[in-house]
């Protein structure tokens, strides 16, 4: 199947990590949101461990929780030696609740409110990735007033033409993310940062993209940070020992995606950082990478349950199903693709071509168009695969709608032989939840 977790039973049941996904859908109701918790575990492990041989010393990836978040993750997430990018008070509210130790957590966003900035630096953030000039005035200012000099690393923009690499869309000169390097306003910009008494600026970082399937724009980004970081030595004498890449390593969606091997691509990244180093006469730095989607995409999946089925004679066919995109907005934000499938008979061939619609008042609210599929009646479970990121992370309660639960299946190796490895990490909401902060 798409990846190794998935597999068919006896039942002819779609099974994820050994585990019949129509049986979870009958226990826990849906919609309903599967992680196995084995495959996050191996996807961290990939990046510590590849980082830690190629990079060597105190490199090491940090989990972009954007792409999902919740306590359990952050618990993961640190079990496997992995710092945390968050972007929002929320996020590091939510990872302190964890307990994640927050001197590995670094905070992002463009647009960071001294609230947030006053929140952080309370709550013992270990770095901000600091945005703008606006920014680190206030940073540089509560620091001060806390008696506390703030470690910062600086985004920036390398400038990379968004037209070699189609996936490329933050990391271009023309961006309301960071300062560009370009046009000269990061290097201004470092030699302000660096009269700041209450800030130590530690490293640059810049993230390129998303869905990246090979190495090409982490490379070009090393050369121009590294070089970029040759020139605030030259003019500054300030030799910054973090270089940040970022995130935005693809995963595979659907079967024509290719697959990626995100160790050996880090070995290139590693073998062209030293290269580059080398040539500009620099120490190799603590290099960071911010994966979100890799770590996560491929262990989630959304079971749903099959209502109408609707041909419109000449036109085409309908599959609604109970969620949509309240639990998945991605292909009403930009066409994603997914790959759907019927859970219950997953072992059957494909007799219908549908699109699977959600049960908004919206008709764009869809979550794929032109799916080969098994015919549905109704009650049928209909898996949607991957997606483990962006998907809760971005849930609403449009039309009031509850978000479903988060059930996670447990690794092998951690359950008692016999007992049942799927445990809730979120609770499903109720309607209560929905009122919740009504007046
Ligand atoms: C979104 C984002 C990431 C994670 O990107 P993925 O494509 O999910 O790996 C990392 N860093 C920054 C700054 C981001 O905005």
């Amino acid at each position: 199947m798409l990846h190794t977790n998935l597999s068919i039973n006896e039942k002819g049941h779609l099974t994820m990590a050994g585990v019949d996904v129509v049986a979870m859908a009958e226990k826990y109701g849906t919609p309903l949101m599967l992680v196995d918790e084995q495959r996050v575990r191996e996807n961290c492990r990939t990046y510590v461990q590849a980082m830690k041989e190629h990079f060597g010393g105190d490199s090491m990836p940090l989990f972009a929780s954007k792409a999902l978040c919740f306590k359990g993750l952050y618990q993961i997430v640190n079990e496997e030696g992995m710092g945390t990018d968050i972007v929002s008070p929320g996020e590091l509210y939510t990872a302190r609740a964890a307990g994640f130790p927050l001197e590995k957590a670094y905070f992002h966003g463009n647009n960071k409110t001294d609230a947030d900035i006053q929140y952080a630096i309370d709550a013992g953030i270990g770095y901000f990735i600091a945005d703008n000039r606006e920014e680190l005035t206030e940073i540089n200012r509560y620091a001060g007033e806390k008696g506390l000099v703030q470690k910062v690393i600086l985004r920036v923009t390398p400038g990379i033409d968004p037209h070699t690499h189609a996936a490329i869309s933050t990391g271009k000169v023309d961006s309301k993310f960071g300062t560009a390097i370009e046009t000269g306003q990061a290097l201004e910009l470092i030699k302000e940062i660096l009269t700041l008494p209450h800030i130590d600026l530690v490293g640059i970082h810049c993230h390129v993209g998303s869905l990246c399937f090979d190495s090409k724009p982490f490379l070009d980004a090393a050369d121009i940070m590294i070089a970029f970081m040759a020139e605030i030595k030259k003019e500054t004498g300030k030799e910054l020992h973090v270089l940040n890449l970022g995130g935005g390593y693809g995963v595979r969606y659907i079967a024509s995606n290719p697959t990626i091997d995100i160790a050996d691509n880090i070995r290139q990244v590693a073998a062209h950082v030293k290269e580059k180093c080398a040539q500009f006469g620099l120490a190799l730095p603590q290099v960071l990478m911010e994966p979100g989607r890799s770590i996560v995409a491929d262990a989630g999946l959304t079971l749903y349950t099959a209502g109408s089925v609707k041909t419109i004679t000449g036109y085409k066919s309908y599959i609604s199903i109970d969620g949509g995109m309240t639990d998945n907005p991605r292909y009403a934000l930009y066409q994603s693709d997914y790959t759907v499938l019927n859970a219950t008979r997953a072992a059957d061939e494909p007799d219908m071509v549908a699109t699977i619609a959600g049960r908004c008042c919206e008709s764009g609210d869809l979550i794929q168009e032109d799916v080969k599929i098994k015919r549905p009646v109704r009650g049928d479970i209909i898996a949607v695969l991957v997606t483990g990121a962006y998907n809760y992370a971005m849930a609403s309660n449009y039309n009031r709608i509850p978000r479903p639960a988060i059930v996670m299946l447990g690794c092998e190796e951690k359950t008692a032989p016999g007992a049942d490895r799927d445990y809730v990490a979120v609770k499903r909401e109720s309607y209560e939840d929905l009122i919740r902060n009504d007046c």
